[in-house]
């Protein structure tokens, strides 16, 4: 989700026009309506009501380094990461954020050093997420500068490198590029959940960061949270955050514990309350779409997509299929700007450019709602039959 084209969200057309032919869709962003049905068929499980007198104070628990912590959301953090097997909890401090976005910039400050003599260089793999330069950029910091694709990085000396796994755009699974001993990573795991890719093992790594926003698709909650190995670095995320927002907003936490809540429960086999796990029914979703998506790049050569295999998954029990929350799409050919190709076909997309790669490149997101999902496929079924 980029942050300086929000108004043409707000702006798209769907509304005035639902399903109409001549409807723009916006598959820009990475918006989460997909997952609805599920959180409306739950219905009060999830539902909480905060009275007037609750969440006055700015501080949530004194004794922990991350004083605004609220004590039942790190609880569900926990239980959830057990449930689902995607990451080891043990032995690292919970650091919740306004999304994982504040947590990304918190980790920046965090690992950057106030004495060094230059900004230390803040690298990603190409393609990268598109908001990583801007984040890295945006307020010109002395103590870190955006330093591009990690592939082509050879400068000596500390850096910083994000890894993004699966990846956003294109759902592949990775590992740090730059492999050297001064290396300080951050691990973005916002899409290493069941319904997007097989949990192979839990994550172990320094500093990690998860987001409701893709896992359970609540991104207008604004909660994610880091889990961070070393005690100096979590209390600068904290500081960081004291200084950008004094905390994080209470009655998000306590909702987001709630919906976290529901996420380990409807897994748990014995609870009957739930009729199927969510990420049974989100993979099952996702499952869906892929397939059609692929019925319909694979009857033309128009386009491609990025191949992935199968593994096993130790949550569900199988093997699974990678089913990335993004399309990276390809155009084939000598159609240089796949972007344009697809806004004359009115769907809004992000050109491989902004994620470092070629703009034969596009991202799509694949999370928005099913009648978008059901105008995307046949719009690009026309596409490819020269409509
Ligand atoms: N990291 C990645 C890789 C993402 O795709 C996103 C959302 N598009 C974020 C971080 C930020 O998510 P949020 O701030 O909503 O938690």
């Amino acid at each position: 989700l980029a942050m300086s084209s929000t108004s043409s969200l707000v702006n798209s057309t769907r509304a005035d026009h639902p399903g109409g032919r001549e409807t723009v869709i916006n598959l820009d962003h990475g918006d989460p309506t997909i997952y609805e049905r599920f959180w409306r068929q739950v219905g009060d499980k999830t539902t909480i009501i905060i009275p007037g007198w609750q969440s006055l104070s700015y501080f949530s628990d004194g004794s922990n380094i991350c004083w605004f912590l609220e004590t039942e959301f790190a609880r569900e953090v926990v239980r959830l990461h057990k449930v689902v097997g995607n990451a080891v909890t043990e032995g690292r401090h919970i650091v919740v954020g306004t999304g994982s976005s504040q947590l990304i910039l918190a980790a920046l400050y965090a690992l950057s050093s106030p004495d060094a003599a230059e900004p230390i260089s803040v690298v990603s793999a190409a393609p990268y997420y598109s908001s990583y330069p801007s984040m890295a950029d945006y307020q010109k910091s002395g103590l870190y500068k955006w330093a591009g694709d990690a592939e082509n990085f050879d400068k000596e000396g500390p850096y910083i490198e994000l890894v993004t796994s699966p990846n956003n755009p294109d759902g592949h699974r990775r590992e740090a590029m730059v492999n050297r001993s001064q290396g300080l990573l951050i691990h973005d795991l916002a899409y290493y959940w069941p319904q997007y890719t097989p949990i192979s093992s839990p994550s172990d790594h320094d500093l990690t960061l998860f987001t409701v926003s893709k896992s359970t698709g609540h991104a207008g909650m604004r909660i994610g949270w880091a889990l961070v190995k070393d005690k100096g670095v979590a209390k600068k995320m904290t500081k960081f955050i004291e200084i950008s927002t004094i905390g994080v907003s209470k009655d998000s936490q306590l909702r987001a514990a709630k919906v976290l809540k529901a996420v380990s429960d409807s897994c748990e086999h014995e609870n009957s309350q739930y009729e199927e796990s969510f990420f049974m029914y989100s993979y099952n979703i996702m499952s869906q779409r892929w397939k059609q998506l692929r019925a319909v790049v694979e009857a033309g050569d128009l386009f491609t997509l990025p191949q992935f295999s199968p593994a096993f998954c130790t949550f569900f029990g199988q093997e699974t299929e990678p089913q990335p929350a993004f399309i990276w799409l390809k155009c084939e050919g000598d159609i240089e700007d796949c972007e344009s190709l697809l806004r004359e076909h009115k769907i809004i997309s992000r050109s491989g450019k902004h994620f470092g790669a070629s703009p034969k490149y596009v991202r799509i997101s694949m999370l928005d709602t099913d009648e978008t999902f059901i105008q995307l496929i046949d719009r690009l079924s026309a596409i490819q039959q020269g409509e």
